[in-house]
């Protein structure tokens, strides 16, 4: 998948610069596949994950904001068998097929438009703040501003966390608030 859509992006994979970001709609083997194919990392911050449960990725190439969004075909499984008769078994005809299967009948391309733009997602790598409310160090222009304060995500409400023992953070944005 990544490598067909280098192909179609006319980008050449896997990448020695950041040029290309990816968007995986999973945090399966898919991803780790993918980040292989193309060079794209989290730790580079040349892939990023909306878990959608799916086997489906973005490819934006970063200098032309071109995005395709490919996703294996919904009848890849059964035509797998027609490249691979003699395969003994269904995964087998999936690990010969898709082999030798054109990458064009693999898999669905669609061009997108990204809802967030490519230059957001990236954002000003290296800058920093610090959150009113908790304190912590907020990377990469992820912090928020909610009634003019700058907070980092967690104390704007958007936490994927509850903290057992205390409700500090909730505490230290009210007294920020309030001072
Ligand atoms: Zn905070």
């Amino acid at each position: 998948m990544g490598l067909y859509a280098g192909e179609l992006l006319g980008l050449a994979l896997p990448q020695s610069d950041k040029r290309l970001y990816t968007i995986v709609e999973t945090d399966g083997c898919a991803a780790d596949g993918i980040a292989v194919a193309t060079n794209c990392w989290v730790g580079r911050r040349t892939l990023r994950i909306e878990d959608y449960g799916k086997v489906a990725a973005t490819f934006v190439d970063t200098h032309t904001g071109q995005a395709l969004r490919l996703v294996p075909r919904p009848d890849v499984r059964g035509r797998a068998r027609d490249y691979a008769p003699q395969a003994p078994s269904k995964w087998e005809a999936q690990l010969i097929g898709y082999q030798l299967m054109p990458a064009a009948e693999l898999f669905d391309v669609r061009e997108v438009v990204l809802r967030t733009p490519v230059e957001r997602l990236i954002s000003r790598p290296g800058r920093k703040a610090i959150c009113a409310a908790c304190g912590e160090e907020i990377m990469n222009e992820r912090e928020v501003t909610r009634d003019g304060l700058l907070l980092c995500r967690a104390c704007a409400g958007e936490s994927y966390y509850d903290e057992l023992f205390s409700d500090s953070c909730m505490l230290s944005f009210q007294a920020a608030v309030s001072s």
